[in-house]
């Protein structure tokens, strides 16, 4: 992760936001999918590796071919470590599960947005308790769960149960794979030990970040900051990993030269978002947020609400189909009576009848 210059756009309204920041932090670098050096061939081999989460070698810590340097859930494609034995892989994913959970659907609804040619649907039911149906190329919705006009459409589902603080460990992981071995040991042992399960945090485990629109759809990527001066009272590295239609800013807790400085005014500060391309900028309609993850009581029953936002002209395509008669309407008037509300992706081509047994099958079983 060398620094690099970047020329990056920021949403309107977040100059001075920007300007705050990047007063009192410095760009570090980027990492993101086919970043040379967490590729397969910059691997050590295995007699080498030592684990840095639990510190055992090889051969008393087993190591497999290969293990992520970030998860695969938010779109890591070809990024490796060498430094992640098979137990602690093993615990991680059991975190990364959480971090699922968390997320919920707007993964794996990202994406289906107009201009990508596709044909013929398939997709695999979401474990999300969800009355609705996510393929990849078509989105099934009952009206019941639906808000707002059909070109503005939201809607509500509950995600599946997660620990918070398992999550801000699963990121904790996830940023402390992004940073030297040299600078972990030396700068970072309570942040492993609490990544082991030492708490001490009872309060305080903050990430913060933005959701942003439907139509966006990054490639992972991740922005290093580091703060200008040791002894503000900030942290000293930010995270900020881009993927799908978030992104997640992570301060690194427990670094050395912060913990003086924890308590009063010591602060989390919320990066802009930042856009390589002006036209994500122009559409991603940033909605910040900031949450402590410290709790370590499972969440149960959290409702998220999904706000896709329809293209009008795709409306204009929009039409009823009644199974009794066969027959199709052009329109959307009648919406209100359907059964179902079903999205498809541009170039979709679908026999209704077909697309009716699909609908049939995957929401009556
Ligand atoms: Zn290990």
């Amino acid at each position: 992760m060398e620094p690099e210059t970047l020329k990056v756009f920021f949403p309107p309204g977040s100059e001075e936001q920007a300007e705050r920041f990047f007063d009192r932090y410095d760009f570090k670098g980027i990492v993101a999918n086919g970043d040379g050096a967490y590729s397969k061939r910059a691997l050590r081999g295995y007699s080498t590796r030592t684990c840095r989460f639990c510190g055992r070698s090889y051969p008393i810590a087993p190591f497999s071919d290969y293990s992520h340097l970030l998860p695969k859930m938010i779109g890591n494609s070809n990024l490796y470590s060498d430094f992640e034995c098979d137990n602690c892989n093993k615990a991680f994913s059991e975190l990364e599960d959480d971090l699922a959970n968390y997320l919920g659907i707007s993964r794996s609804i990202t994406g289906f947005s107009p201009g990508k040619k596709t044909v013929g649907f398939k997709g695999k039911r979401l474990s999300a308790k969800f009355r609705s149906f996510i393929g990849e190329n078509i989105l099934i919705l009952a009206p019941e769960d639906v808000l707002g006009t059909p070109d503005q459409l939201s809607f509500r589902y509950t995600k599946n149960p997660f620990t918070p603080v398992r999550v801000y460990r699963a990121l904790l992981k996830s940023a402390l794979s992004l940073i030297s071995d040299t600078e972990i040991h030396g700068n970072y042992p309570l942040a492993l030990k609490y990544l082991g399960g030492k708490d001490y945090l009872t309060e305080g485990a903050v990430i913060g970040g933005y959701q942003l629109a439907f139509r966006i759809n990054f490639p992972l990527h991740v922005y290093r900051f580091e703060k200008k001066r040791p002894d503000d009272r900030i942290p000293t590295h930010v995270f900020a990993f881009y993927f799908q239609n978030r992104i997640i800013v992570f301060p690194l807790p427990f670094h050395r030269q912060d913990l003086p400085l924890l308590g009063k005014d010591y602060q989390f500060l919320l990066p802009p978002a930042c856009f390589v391309d002006e036209e994500d900028r122009d559409n991603a309609m940033p909605i910040p947020f900031v949450r402590d993850m410290s709790s370590a009581v499972e969440i149960g029953d959290e409702e998220e609400t999904i706000r896709l936002s329809v293209d009008p002209k795709a409306m204009e395509n929009a039409c009823v189909y009644d199974p009794a008669t066969g027959k199709i309407e052009p329109g959307s008037r009648s919406f209100g009576q359907a059964k179902y509300l079903v999205l498809v992706k541009q170039g979709l081509v679908a026999d209704p009848a077909a697309l009716l047994a699909f609908i049939k099958e995957v929401m009556e079983g």
